[in-house]
């Protein structure tokens, strides 16, 4: 009877450790759906993946055009344009990280520019071939948004030029 009882504490013992195995390693598996992105608090996001229909529900008619539809705001019209307060621009569609006020500077194209991301992870890139041109296209790492593009000709010390919408963008006044 004793020695039931103990192999069955000792299957529970056994049990209790692989749990706590498949816990511990379920943070670095990719099959987890738990993507590579910070929030503002430290703490991991996961992936977000919604419909059009969702996404209507959320946010404004232009958000949803530049964001969603690949759309563009015209040139000198966006309310961050001229924003020189410090702090962390984020995705409006689902508030990612996305730029540092630190790395925007004053391009004179019309649209916000900045010279890096606020971590690489947070944007992911696309060749865009429409409208006869080659462009690479930005868009939220996390959500899918479209952000805006990204060219060669930026200052240094990345000599990268990130030309993103205000209206893919939401600003937080705090420590960059
Ligand atoms: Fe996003």
């Amino acid at each position: 009877m004793m020695r039931t009882l103990l192999s069955f504490a000792f299957a529970l013992f056994l049990l209790g450790c692989n749990q706590a195995q498949t816990s511990g390693e379920s943070g670095a598996s990719a099959d987890t759906g738990q993507g590579p992105y910070i929030g503002l608090d430290g703490r991991k996001l996961q992936p977000v993946n919604k419909s059009d229909s969702e996404w209507k529900a959320e946010l404004t008619a232009e958000e949803f055009r530049i964001l969603r539809k690949k759309g563009t705001e015209r040139a000198f019209t966006g309310d961050l344009l001229n924003n020189k307060k410090g702090g962390v621009y984020t995705c409006a569609a689902c508030g990612l990280p996305l730029f540092s006020s630190d790395t925007k500077f004053k391009s004179g194209t019309g649209w916000p520019s900045f010279y890096a991301p606020y971590r690489s992870e947070h944007v992911a890139e696309e060749k865009d071939l429409s409208y006869g041109m080659v462009r690479t296209e930005v868009l939220c790492g996390r959500c899918g948004g479209h952000l805006g593009h990204v060219f060669p000709d930026g200052p240094e010390p990345t000599g990268l030029r990130y030309c993103i919408n205000s209206a893919s963008l939401d600003f937080e006044d705090r420590q960059p």
